[in-house]
């Protein structure tokens, strides 16, 4: 359908007629066959499309829920509502990320497959090969047949299938979401089962994407369903705040005088915190009441440098509060997360947090691998391909990994929140809790790992399967380091076995699994040798224009020269013990002298 953008957010269908209506509209009304009011349950849905991607076609969208509606007709949700309910609000959480045409038609038809009598075939001629892949993506496997196992394969299959085309994840994150929102009316064990498993594995996958705005809202839900007390208290704080937003309004106010003076052009808003991120700050601080600090973000219109002149007019206005100035675009988190954190003392002595980054990085924090999707004309820069390097890492120890309960411990692993930033080589590189030498090695390169040998950690020696702290300024030495001086006794070239009791991270264990795979002596059995000395006499015979009848020649050379049996020599042959042109030339001889 060929609409300008202006009417495109109208198309969902949401105006009355009326009498002095554009002739464009009622065309477009005419052409689609849903009633054109708010009844029609597919009209949100187009109209937040439309609102990010104006020239979308929503024909196809409708075309999918109806398919979606149709097969899904007669099974209910466990809240009694028509099943459909639940595709459909999957698709709009994926609309309001900003996800594309085919992400959308992908999510209402995204239970049709695993639930219905609908077929990925028929899926596939029907929608395309493209909604095909990514239904199949989030589509689970058979508990009856799988077993135990069903979990794992399920989730090595999403990240395998999100190797190839992300939006699976983005998908698959977007249902937990309503899942979770939707567990009121079960038992509270299984609420709490399924808000772990979330919170083991999906929420921090969301974290590496960067999808900051899903991952607050999972984030929460996963508290309301594992801490209901503490979710309620904390949503009552966070409601009856007194005199808060009058507060906020007058940092904001002095913080966008303070940014003019010093020729800034920025935005300044209040940003905040969502609840599970209170009650953690809460509880690891210990304290009685929610810790709950007042926090605005300013996006400045400018370049990275614009940042830290921002940064420079809120420390002119306000005393920083020492030791919390934190430095993410010099030194970006492992998703990328790029900002200048800083706290001051704000108006009456409160602490105020703020956030300092530039338009791209807003966005990029926000959105994450979505951006692209939302984005598709603006340049992301290569940070969001970078993302999807990890991801892309992640499929390397699927491929190593020998079965899926082995990978998912290392993806949960790998997910761990706990993680320490050291410095080697003069940059940051961030790793798991309680990571070593040799987990940095890897991570500084596959060589540098395979080869260390030692390392110093803040300028003195120590053994690799040290612990590393935060902060720590780390060397690695190899042995090519050795070789130009360095004063260690030289170890075997390569990992060592030991090394496998103590790495933390997955991609060190992977890395130093797949050297001893691929190191291990090819096991050439005596037999082997005897046949391929055969072989090579063969050969050898063959240039000279002559071959072998029988054995017998061989047999009789063999003892001539001494050797025990036949097999022997053909051993000898293999292992070029002697050379297989002397021994040809010999039975040539032999068997010519004989005749
Ligand atoms: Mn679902």
């Amino acid at each position: 359908m060929d609409v300008d953008a202006g009417h495109g957010a109208a198309l969902g269908g949401a105006l009355p007629a009326q009498p002095g209506e554009l002739p464009l509209t009622r065309r477009l009304r005419s052409l689609l066959s849903w009633p054109a009011n708010d009844a029609d349950p597919v009209t949100q849905l187009v109209r937040t499309h439309r609102g990010i991607h104006s020239s979308a076609d929503a024909s196809v969208l409708r075309r999918a829920y109806t398919i979606a509606e149709n097969m899904h007709r007669g099974q209910f949700r466990k809240s009694g509502e028509p099943y459909i309910t639940h595709p459909l609000a999957v698709a709009q959480i994926c609309a309001d990320l900003g996800m594309d045409t085919t992400t959308l038609v992908a999510a209402l038809l995204h239970d049709t497959v695993e639930d219905t009598r609908y077929t990925l075939q028929a899926l596939s001629e029907d929608f395309g090969p493209e909604v095909a892949h990514l239904v199949d993506g989030v589509t689970k496997f058979d508990k009856a047949f799988y077993g135990k196992a069903a979990e794992a394969e399920t989730i090595r299959k999403m990240i395998i299938a999100a190797g190839k085309d992300v939006r699976v994840l983005i998908i698959k994150l977007a249902d937990r979401l309503h899942n979770m929102r939707t567990l009121g009316v079960r038992s509270a064990a299984s609420r709490e089962r399924i808000a772990r498993k979330t919170q083991e594995v999906l929420v921090p996958l969301c974290d590496r994407l960067g999808i900051q705005t899903l991952k607050r809202d999972l984030d929460d839900v996963v508290l309301l369903h594992l801490e209901p007390d503490e979710h309620a208290r904390l949503a009552r704080h966070v409601h009856d705040r007194p005199g808060w937003d009058a507060y906020l309004d007058d940092v904001v106010a002095q913080a966008k005088v303070a940014l003019r003076r010093s020729r800034v052009d920025a935005e300044v808003s209040v940003r905040p915190r969502h609840l599970y991120s209170i009650w953690k700050d809460t509880v690891a601080g210990g304290h009685a009441v929610p810790y709950d600090l007042p926090r605005i973000v300013i996006v400045v219109d400018g370049p990275a440098t614009d940042c830290y002149a921002a940064l420079g007019a809120v420390h002119g206005r306000w005393r920083p509060v020492p030791g919390r100035f934190k430095d993410f675009i010099a030194s970006p988190k492992n998703n990328l997360y790029r900002s200048l954190h800083t706290s001051v003392c704000g108006p009456q002595d409160r602490t105020v947090e703020v956030l300092i980054r530039t338009r791209e990085m807003h966005r990029c924090a926000e959105y994450g691998v979505a951006a692209d999707f939302r984005f598709p004309r603006a340049a992301t820069g290569a940070s969001n391909t970078d993302q999807l390097s990890w991801l892309r890492r992640v499929l390397d120890w699927e491929q190593e990994a020998p079965d899926p309960a082995q990978f998912l411990q290392s993806l949960r692993c790998d997910l761990a929140e706990a993680q320490i930033q050291v410095v080697a080589d003069g940059r940051q590189v961030v790793l798991p809790a309680g990571a070593t030498p040799v987990d940095l090695a890897y991570e500084l390169g596959t060589e540098r790992g395979d080869h260390c040998l030692a390392a110093r950690i803040n300028g003195r020696l120590a053994p690799l399967a040290s612990e590393l702290d935060e902060g720590d300024v780390v060397e690695i030495y190899t042995e090519s380091d050795a070789e130009s001086g360095f004063e260690a006794d030289v170890a075997p070239r390569g990992p060592r076995r030991e090394w496998l009791d103590f790495v933390k991270s997955p991609h060190a264990q992977m890395q130093i699994s797949r050297w001893f795979t691929e190191h291990v002596e090819p096991g050439i059995s005596i037999a082997d040798k005897v046949r391929l000395g055969r072989a090579t006499i063969g050969l050898a015979l063959r240039t000279h224009n002559r071959g072998l009848a029988s054995d017998l020649p061989l047999l009789r050379l063999s003892e001539e020269l001494g050797y025990p049996d036949l097999e022997t020599l053909l051993v000898a042959v293999f292992d070029r013990a002697v050379e297989p042109d002397t021994v040809v030339r010999q039975l040539i001889d032999l068997v010519d002298h004989r005749q």
